[in-house]
């Protein structure tokens, strides 16, 4: 897996955890409120209105209560900045804080005896594992714990160490739950990494295929002629011009290999687009005359101008139109046409050929996907790749017997960084989107 697919997965589920969380923390604390103001002095009588009676109490427990709640927009911020993992640690430090200070205030100096501290605390033992992390899940252990410690000490109770030998029995539990989610965890993404790895070597492998045979094809007829040539012991520019012909489809072969193994480049530079279709209209110009086709372009007045590189742009169109030519047996009419949409820049390679069947249209950008005698299949795998590191995209609209339409769009000019600008002027590489 893509470390940002990870990461983006990771983000997304614990996201969802501090959404459960969040929820499981203030339904246990509201209900161990009710009960402990409002129902257990009902049915006990001998228990104090300590909430309605004592004024000095009312006023920490609502900031404490204001605080808590407070704490959700602070971890929706923090989920924003892509640190959702704030979010736990910012709930139990608060808590444990809050709930030390008013346990101090209460018990030390005075006689009362010290009972010892809140289900919430139970809550965030029982839950940790909900994070399948062993750092917090730590930090909880030993901050409840050390609590009860501090507590004890200060009240020279004994009482705690009951409290203190049962949160270690349930410390005990959760970290075997614990344990076995991680694992369990581990083994998913073990079985998943295993199963792409061999999914890309059987990639690799139906790759190989396909450019082995593509090769091999032209190598053969080229020691044919060589053979051939050297029999007759006279120069034939018949043989030679096949000779030619091979060596071309070759060129073209490995040209367009090449950018299938090149990474993503990241020297992007604003292209003038209406320069690339004129080039490559004039290139195809008098294949296509001789098809009986007939090109027509149509440009707007604004200079349109997208992210990329000049020559990989052109491979695109070029592809784009030989196609469009190949489509149109007998002859026709082919437009191109650039225009801007919103935040799009589009060129629109339009033809009245053959069309393509709605369930050819998915297998197009796939490698060795032809239905041409000579074809490669690798002219529209490249060029969705070239469109792909450009972060454009392409659409394809098509009719059998009617026509094809190519859209191919990228992202106008305003819509990358800042820093492009000021590096587009240094005339130097690196550009990001926004
Ligand atoms: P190739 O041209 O070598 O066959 P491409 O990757 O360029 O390989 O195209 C793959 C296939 O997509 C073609 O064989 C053809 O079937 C189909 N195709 C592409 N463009 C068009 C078009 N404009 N009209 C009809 N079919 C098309
Ligand atoms: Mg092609």
């Amino acid at each position: 897996m893509r470390p940002s697919i990870r990461n983006e997965i990771k983000i997304k589920e614990e996201e969802r955890a501090n959404t459960l969380f969040i929820s499981l923390f203030f339904i246990t604390v509201i209900l161990y409120d009710v009960y402990r103001f409002i129902i257990s002095p009902l049915i006990d009588p001998h228990t104090d209105m300590i909430l309605l009676n004592d004024t000095s109490f009312i006023i920490p427990f609502i900031l404490i209560y204001l605080l808590e709640v407070s704490l959700i927009p602070i971890s929706r911020w923090y989920s924003n900045k892509q640190l959702p993992y704030v979010t736990k640690y910012l709930f139990f430090i608060v808590f444990m804080v809050s709930s030390l200070m008013t346990e101090i205030f209460h018990y030390v100096g005075t006689s009362d005896v010290y009972a010892s501290g809140s289900p919430v605390e139970l809550f965030f033992i029982l839950f940790s594992p909900l994070f399948v992390n062993k750092k917090f899940y730590m930090i909880v252990v030993g901050g409840v714990i050390s609590k009860y410690a501090i507590m004890g000490t200060l009240t020279m109770s004994p009482i705690v160490v009951l409290p203190i030998l049962l949160l270690l029995l349930f410390s005990v539990i959760t970290f075997i739950i614990l344990n076995r989610f991680q694992s369990y965890l581990d083994t998913i993404v073990e079985s998943y990494e295993r199963a792409s790895h061999n999914e890309k070597l059987a990639a690799i492998g139906r790759i190989a295929t396909g450019i082995t045979h593509e090769i091999k094809n032209p190598l053969t007829s080229l020691k044919g002629f060589v053979q051939l040539q050297d029999l007759e012991k006279t120069y034939n520019p018949k043989y030679s011009r096949i000779m030619l012909q091979e060596l071309e489809r070759l060129t073209i072969i490995v040209n367009d290999l090449i950018v299938i193994g090149k990474p993503q480049s990241t020297h992007l530079k604003p292209v003038v687009i209406k320069d690339c279709l004129e080039y490559v209209v004039n290139l195809l110009e008098q294949e296509a005359e001789r098809k009986q086709i007939t090109i027509y372009t149509s440009y707007p007045e604004e200079r349109l101008q997208v992210m990329g590189e000049d020559v990989r742009l052109k491979q695109v169109f070029l592809n784009m139109v030989k196609n469009a030519i190949e489509a149109m047996p007998h002859g026709g009419e082919i437009r191109v046409s650039l225009l801007k949409e919103k935040e799009w820049t589009t060129i629109q390679i339009k033809d009245r050929g053959v069309g393509i069947p709605k369930e050819a249209i998915p297998q197009l950008n796939q490698a060795f996907y032809s239905t041409k005698e000579n074809g490669t299949g690798l002219g529209l795998m490249v060029s969705y790749k070239i469109v792909e590191d450009y972060h454009g995209k392409i659409d394809v609209q098509s009719e059998v017997n009617q026509g094809t339409t190519f859209s191919i769009s990228f992202p106008t000019l305003s819509q990358f960084s800042a820093d492009t600008v000021v590096k587009l002027s240094a005339n130097q590489g690196n550009y990001h989107m926004k």
